[in-house]
């Protein structure tokens, strides 16, 4: 697996310098700066622990730019919850001091070194083993597997209190570390694929250099590879990958497979049979056995599973929110993480933004819904994982009705494949309510007022059944200039069922910069007073108002009803 890029987190201007000189050594990783403090960051935040420990628990590396303890005091609530742990670093703000906190098993140290070497320092590195042998044992690099972490320290540790080594089979990276070796040792470094029992005394890494291939039919699956690794005296932790012909892509069966096994899941043309399938894919001398179902091919090198046919592709339809970072879902921050290609509106896909330079942004226009989802599917059905940004929530008049408009007219069996997802955001209406207290508290109705899509005398319908039906209405799209005039018709029909006093709240760019809260009501109203950026929200005949102490008005709409 490789790693997501880091996280340099800053808390003033005074840090920026260093922080852009260690985003040199790593173009992908995104300065993080403290709101109101630090100009020229990549991201800004409101809050340094809850941020640091957000970044921790989605296992980004964080190279934070403070005091040591402020690090550790902040992440200390989360530490024994946790097996694996990313990298986590502190260095002094002017680049003097690097050092290593947690990670040893991550590869903290050998960021550590590069950073250090980036900034003309040492690494303050605190591992015994690694001071000793120049190299982390417990940490072999990808493509190989520690056997057992336990059993590894000890054996560490006994390395480390004088005894010697013997190294069985390849191991290139272990040529440049400062083993202790003797032949006639009596601990031995074993590495192989072949299913065994470790010797006692012995340190077990496997290479990554076996490839599955299965077909999606076969019962308990997961079961079956196991019992077929096991025939084969392969061991399951060489495993590099789980391939599968890409009919199966979307088979639950294979996808809980990979899983348990923890492998990526590939997929390739297997019209011929697994053997086939597997033998074509390794393309280098490999022993196969197995049968027509499940074939299992070694390599003589450890494998990369991104080199092997190609991954199931993903589109994710997301909703930013309204706006602020803090309102969006930690999974749709993760989506954005991994995508390779971002689509929707301009506004929005730089509001969801920014992003390195390995990831493709394809802006357009908004009127282009069902062209940008066709695209969106084209462009998962090639593996890539694609995202389609919407504001809001991406169900509320926006992008998920669209690609699923798409998908359900076509009849390419490249798209009904893809990993659809369809991530929730925070609506305007729910953000604009929030922000004014609870005028959605009870029944409510949520309206587009557009007519681009549908007939206004629907809409005019709409507005009479539900100001008559005494629920509070929420306006998504109240105007524009090429909708000039159906406002204030909406606002007659209202004014019919509702009285002059009912509360009405316009919230404007609601969790943006710039945002506007405004109660007034319904008799004080005007079309003027709203544009295509705002939220409209009336109350029903039970919405009340009352002072807030630092100001303006709470509204709300009780939850019982006469
Ligand atoms: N999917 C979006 C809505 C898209 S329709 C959502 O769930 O919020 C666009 C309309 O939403 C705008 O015309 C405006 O009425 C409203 N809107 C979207 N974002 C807003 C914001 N930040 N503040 C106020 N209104 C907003």
């Amino acid at each position: 697996m490789t790693r997501p890029a880091p996280a340099i987190v800053i808390l003033g201007n005074g840090s920026l310098a260093t922080a852009q000189k260690i985003q040199q050594l790593y173009p992908h990783a995104l300065i993080h700066g403290l709101a109101g403090r630090v100009e020229g960051a990549d991201r800004s935040y409101q809050e340094f622990g809850a941020t640091l420990r957000e970044l921790y628990q989605q296992d980004i590396p964080i190279i934070a730019l403070c005091a040591a303890g402020i690090v550790i005091r902040t992440l200390a609530p989360l530490l024994l919850e946790k097996g694996a742990e990313p990298p986590v670093l502190a260095i002094a703000e002017d680049g003097s001091a690097v050092v290593p906190l947690l990670g040893g098993l991550g590869g903290v140290n050998v960021l550590a070194r590069e950073i250090a070497a980036g900034l003309n320092v040492t690494a303050a590195i605190t591992t015994s083993g690694e001071l000793r042998f120049g190299t982390c044992l417990l940490n072999p690099p990808s493509g190989y597997t520690l056997g057992d972490l336990e059993q590894g320290k000890r054996f560490v540790s006994d390395l480390l209190a004088g005894e010697t080594v013997r190294i069985e089979g390849s191991a290139p990276w272990l040529a440049q570390a400062k083993l202790p070796e003797d032949d006639q040792a009596r601990l031995a470094v074993h590495v192989g694929h072949a299913e065994r029992e470790p010797a006692a005394n012995e340190l077990m890494i496997y290479p990554r250099s076996v490839l599955v291939a299965v077909s999606a039919a076969v019962v308990d699956l997961s079961v079956a590879i196991g019992e077929a690794l096991h025939q084969a005296k392969v061991a399951v932790q060489s495993v590099a990958c789980l391939l599968a012909c890409e009919t199966e892509m979307a088979s639950p069966a294979l996808r809980e497979a990979a899983f348990e096994l923890g492998v990526p899941l590939r997929f390739a043309d297997g019209a011929d049979g697994v053997r086939a399938l597997a033998r074509r894919m390794i393309g280098q001398p490999a022993v196969i056995c197995g049968d027509d179902t499940i074939a299992i091919a070694v390599a003589e090198q450890p494998l990369d599973p991104l080199q092997i046919g190609r991954a199931r592709g993903r589109l994710a339809v997301i909703g930013l929110g309204p706006g602020a970072a803090e309102l969006m879902a930690p999974a749709v921050k993760a989506e954005l993480a991994c995508a390779n290609d971002v689509l929707g509106y301009e506004t929005y896909v730089r509001m969801a933004g920014p992003f390195r330079a390995d990831q493709v942004m394809h802006c357009t226009d908004n009127r282009e819904e069902m062209q940008r989802a066709r695209h969106a599917f084209e462009l998962a059905a090639q593996g890539r994982s694609v995202v389609v940004v919407s504001s809001g929530d991406p169900g509320v008049f926006a992008m998920a009705a669209a690609v699923l408009e798409a998908l359900h007219e076509s009849s390419e069996a490249s798209w009904h494949n893809v990993d659809l997802q369809i991530l929730p955001g925070i609506s305007a209406s729910l953000a604009t309510a929030a922000q004014a207290g609870a005028p959605l508290g009870h029944d409510f109705c949520v309206l587009s007022l557009s007519d681009n899509l549908k007939p206004w005398s629907i809409i005019e319908k709409r507005l009479d059944l539900a100001a008559q039906a005494d629920l509070a209405l929420a306006f998504y799209n109240p105007i524009s200039r090429a909708r000039p005039w159906q406002l204030a018709c909406a606002l007659e029909i209202v004014g019919k069922h509702r009285k002059p006093a009912t509360p009405v709240v316009l919230g404007r760019d609601i969790g943006r910069p710039g945002q506007t809260l405004r109660v007034t009501t319904l008799d004080q109203l005007t079309p003027e007073q709203v544009d295509m950026r705002t939220m409209v929200l009336i109350g029903s005949s039970t919405t009340c108002v009352f002072p807030r102490v630092e100001g303006g008005q709470w509204v709300y709409t009780p939850r019982w009803y006469k």
